[in-house]
Order: C-alpha cells, then structure tokens, then sequence
C-alpha cells in the first residue's frame, strides 16, 4: 500500500525532476565546552591550539579553491573571503586576547569572539558586510570542529548518487561536491540568488531551496522527488508520484534534446523577425558552454570576474592574452566586453575597502575606473590590443549615469588609442563602443548618449534595483524586484526607442533576457539582440522561433497600459500558457509568476 505523500514547498531555482534517495548533511553544531584555563595550562598552549585550528581550516579552503572545478572558478572569491575572515582582527586577534587575558579555553573564546563580531559586522553600515555575517558563521564552525578534533564525514562520505539536502550550502561545500553523484539539490535556507541556486543553475541540477524544514523531515536514505521547477518536494512519494514524476522527467529530457537540437538555428519568430541570441560569461571556460548552447556571440562578458579572484592586480600582458583567447576561441562571432564593473558586491583586494554606507550607490563600476586611472587604461590597452586579431570585440562602459562621465571614458580610451598608435601597435580602429543602460537618469538622456555610441545594452538587474529603489541582495524588499513593474517596462521601452531612433542597435544583458516566460515581452519591446546565462539560450531560442512579433508587440503596447506587475504578469501567464503549451507542461511557469510574497521579518537572536 502507498504510503502518506507529503508535500514541501520551497523556491524552484534550477528546473527538472530528481527521484532518488536523499543524503541529509547533518553537520550539526559541535558542542563547545567552557572552562577556564587553570593555572597549571599553560596559556600559550591553549594559544597554539587555536592556531593550528585555523590554519588547518586556512589549508583546507586552500585545497577547495585549487580543486574547483573550472565551472564553479567563479564563485572562487567567496571561498577567499572566508580565508580572509579567519585571520580577521575581530575574531583572530579577540580570540586570542580572550585566550590570554580572560584565561578562557580556545572554543569559548572563539565563540565569544564570533558573538562579538557579529553584533559589530551587524551594525556596520556597509551592506555587504552585513549580510555577510553567514560567512562569518560558516567559518567559526568550520573552525570549532577543527578544536573538537570532529572530521565530519560531509561530502566526502557520500558513495551513491543522491539528492543533497542540507540546511544551507556554502560556496566552499559546494565547490566540493561530487557533481556525477547529485541528482538534486535541496536546501532549508536561501533564496533564487542565492549562490547554491546560481551554481545549481549553471550546472543544471534541479534544486529547490528555501524548503525550511527540509533538513527535519527527510532523512538519509529516503526516497525524495525535486521538482526544480515548481519548487516542490515530495517525500514519502506514492508509486502513482513516482511513475507520473518518471514520466514527467522523460518529457523534459525529450523535450530539452529537441530543443537543444535546434539551438543551433538562428533565431527567428514565426512572421520572420530576427534577433541575435547570444551568452553572458564570466571566464574563458564558459566559451564551450556558449558555443554548444548555440549563442551566436559573447554579448557580455563580465570582465571583473578575471579580477576577482586573485589577490595581485592582473598586469596588461596576463589580460591581453586572455582577452585575445576569448576573441579568437568566438571569431568571427563578436565579443562584447564590458570594462571593470566592480564594487559594490564585487570586490578584489587590490584596492582599499572603502567603507561606504551604500556600496550600490558608492565608488563603483565607471566611477571607480574613472578614478583608478592607471588600471582602466591597462584594460583598455589590453581589449584594443585583443582587438586587432579578430576584429570581433565590442567595448562597453557599465552604470553610465550621465554624459559628462561617458566623454570622459571616452577621451580615456582614445588617449589609449593615441598611445598605441604611437607606439605602433595595432589595434581594431572600428571597434564599436557602447554604454550600458543601467540607471534611470540614463535612461532619461538616452537620446542624448545614443549620439555618442554605436550601441546600447539595457542591464535589467541594475536598471530594476535603481529605478525601483531596491537593493537587488536584499531579501526584505525582494517581494518589490518586479521585472514586469509598468515603470521598469516603460523606462526599457523609452531606452530601446531612443537608440533606435538614433539608428543605434539595442540589446539586453541582464537575467530577464534569461527567462522564458518573458521572453514574448523582450520581443515586443524590439531588442535586436540579447545576451544570457549559456544554459538559458536554447529555452528562449525555442520560444523566439516559435512566437509571432506581431502578437509581442501587440502584448507589450497593451503592457504598458496595465498600472501593475500583478495584472501584467497574470496576463502574460495565460497568454504563454495558451501559446506554448508543451513548453509549461513540461517546465512550470507558475513558479516563476508567482506573486511575491511579502517579507516575514524575522528576528533571529
Ligand atoms: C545588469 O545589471 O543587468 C547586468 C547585466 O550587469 P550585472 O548583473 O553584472 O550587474
Ligand atoms: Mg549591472
């Protein structure tokens, strides 16, 4: 007989269907004895015992980050910060003052260490230190055990494939699961961007996270179904469950192989409109994943990724000769690079932290180019030198929020170009130079810049966060980041049609292009080309070929009457289900359009 089916609801943030058993990672907190030292222990001891703990932790992230795979590379800098917190003065040095001064044992004094930095890292008005603080927390138990003298058996000790359920994955974690043996992935905490969604995505492995309770309710060894899609988990699944859910995964399988057959086709809509379908990228590596995919070029190519994972500032040559790689691996299809765009969330540690109370709104992108002269203009020296090989690279100048900040970009770059001339080098003369529509003000003179570049590519991800006053990291206010928000649909719509009337061409860059289900909106607000994560590239080819431009842009001028997201998107809903019914029986829409639900504050100590 069938067991009880139980039902968990979480976040679907990477489709598809995992049956298998689960592996629950009970990490568990160590238990920490308190006493003080007597006067018999000798405190230096007690001293070196806590750094031995952090140096092994030190070596072991070491061997995590040396091991990564090429396609997790990205996500590398998360697991240097947590190197950086070991050592850091707040919890280092405090540990030990504790040690010595209050005569306290190592994991008393580590915890109290932590408890502290936590009530200053909370206070502090830099908003990625803040929401940090699960860093900080990730380490010290990392550390605790290392002093309990635990080695857990973590990832390590998983010997079949599984689905990999845990409280909450760090990028180090991640970094070390076996990929050939996880079906799925489920976590109790975490959000659609939150770095075990991003990784599961790139990687497509269907995962839910946000399940709160998954961790208490299911236990090693059971039979779990993960609908990536839906956001569902079902344990204890009944036989009819399983065999609809094996039906279900054969028809995304034979559905995801047709589409991936055609992904090579150029795009174009029913009633012969074309548009460019190209990839997003971070590293070198992922040019393979672009090409296979189908992406007809690198439309952004986020070059502050190659920044953010050493500790040195890359010199011009160690640039140029990755930039002419990428050229050459993509030739003849073009490359677009955007200059620095880091801060903010981005950071390296080549330049000093600057403490800032709104990053977002800080020294960041353009601004910090602009103001870190020597280093623009060894990228810009190394993209054009890059260029005269293949005569595909782009260049495009992010967060551009006036004029007078692009003039001077520009008279940077053609001082480069002066130089180089000079100099004798040589370099694509015709390179096309863009700007990146990404604040409202931008937006506002875009007939204005539209006169001064060759092209436009709208960042929905910052063009939202600014225009909606929203932090795009911040879970609170996640509930208001609407894509489909009539002022972001108008302030898109006002961009696309200055640099067309310009004559300029337009694209889109940011994770809306990556959505299916907006797909038919993209379309009728007439870009000519856009440029997502390689994975999503063959959904939203499939979705172009098989819409009719007229039907979009009859959409979209209905839109942009509509006064909220919520009837937008219930309108988009039953139009695509209509339109596309195989494309949502097999991956569902309702997840995505789901309303957001507002925030349940929380308070958590
Ligand atoms: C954007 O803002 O939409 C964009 C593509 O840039 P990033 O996500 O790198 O800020
Ligand atoms: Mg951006």
């Amino acid at each position: 007989m069938d067991r009880d089916a139980r039902i968990i609801n979480g976040i679907g943030v990477s489709p598809g269907i995992a049956i298998g058993k689960a592996h629950v990672l009970e990490r568990g907190s160590v238990t920490v004895p308190y006493y003080v030292l007597t006067e018999d222990e000798s405190i230096e001891g007690e001293c070196a015992r806590f750094d031995a703990a952090i140096g092994r932790a030190e070596r072991d992230l070491q061997e995590i980050k040396e091991k990564i795979r090429p396609e997790l590379r990205e996500h590398a800098h998360v697991i240097e910060f947590h190197q950086m917190i070991l050592r850091d003065r707040l919890i280092y040095d405090e540990t030990l003052r504790l040690i010595r001064e209050e005569r306290f044992n190592a994991q008393w004094a580590l915890v109290r260490a932590l408890r502290k930095a936590h009530e200053v890292f909370g206070a502090l008005g830099d908003e990625y230190i803040r929401s940090r603080v699960a860093d900080v927390d990730a380490v010290g138990q990392q550390v605790l055990r290392n002093l309990s003298g635990r080695t857990d058996d973590w990832l390590d000790g998983i010997r079949e494939r599984v689905i990999v359920v845990a409280r909450d994955l760090s990028p180090a974690d991640v970094g070390q699961l076996r990929l050939e043996r996880t079906l799925g992935l489920v976590t109790d905490m975490g959000g659609r961007t939150s770095h075990t969604s991003i990784i599961a995505r790139s990687l497509n492995i269907p995962a839910v996270v946000g399940a709160e309770r998954a961790t208490e309710l299911i236990s090693t060894g059971s039979v779990i179904i993960v609908d990536g899609a839906a956001g569902k988990l079902i344990t204890n699944p009944t036989e009819r469950e399983i065999s609809h859910y094996y039906e279900r995964q054969d028809e995304i399988e034979t559905y995801v192989k047709e589409i991936n057959r055609k992904a090579h086709l150029p795009a174009q809509t029913r009633d012969g409109h074309h548009v460019g379908v190209e990839a997003n990228i971070e590293l070198l590596e992922e040019v393979v994943a672009a090409k296979d995919n189908g992406a007809e070029g690198v439309g952004l190519y986020r070059t502050e990724f190659f920044f953010m994972n050493r500790k040195e500032l890359p010199d011009e040559e160690t640039l140029y000769h990755e930039y002419r790689e990428l050229a050459e691996l993509m030739a003849p299809q073009p490359v677009t690079m955007r200059t620095l765009d880091l801060g903010a969330d981005k950071l390296t540690s080549w330049y000093p932290r600057l403490e800032e109370a709104n990053p977002a709104l800080g020294l960041r992108s353009i601004r910090l180019c602009l103001h870190y002269l020597e280093v623009f203009k060894s990228q810009l020296r190394a993209i054009l030198r890059a260029s005269a090989l293949a005569r595909n690279i782009r260049l495009m100048f992010p967060l551009v929020s006036g004029i007078g900040e692009l003039m001077e970009a520009k008279r940077v770059l053609n001082e480069v170009r002066e130089e180089l001339t000079a100099a004798r080098v040589p370099f694509d003369e015709g390179m096309q130079v863009g700007v990146m529509i990404e604040v409202p003000s931008a937006v506002a003179i875009a007939d204005l810049l539209a006169r001064e570049v060759a092209f436009f590519s709208v960042g929905t991800n910052d063009l939202i966060q600014y225009s909606l006053a929203i932090d795009r990291g911040n879970e609170h206010v996640a509930y208001l980041y609407e894509p489909l928000h009539p002022g972001v649909l108008r302030f898109i719509k006002q961009a696309v049609d200055a640099g067309h009337k310009a004559g300029i061409e337009v694209s889109i860059c940011g994770e809306m292009a990556a959505e299916p289900v907006y797909t038919p909106v993209i379309l009728g607000l007439e870009f000519d080309r856009l440029s997502m994560n390689p994975q999503a590239v063959p959904r939203v080819k499939n979705l172009i070929s098989r819409s009719v431009m007229k039907d979009c842009r009859k959409f979209v001028r209905r839109a942009l009457q509509i006064s909220t997201a919520g009837e937008i998107g219930d309108q988009l809903h039953d139009m695509m289900i209509k339109k596309f019914p195989e494309e949502f029986r097999v991956f569902d829409p309702s997840a995505l359009m789901a309303r957001p639900a507002l925030p349940r504050f929380r308070r958590d100590h």
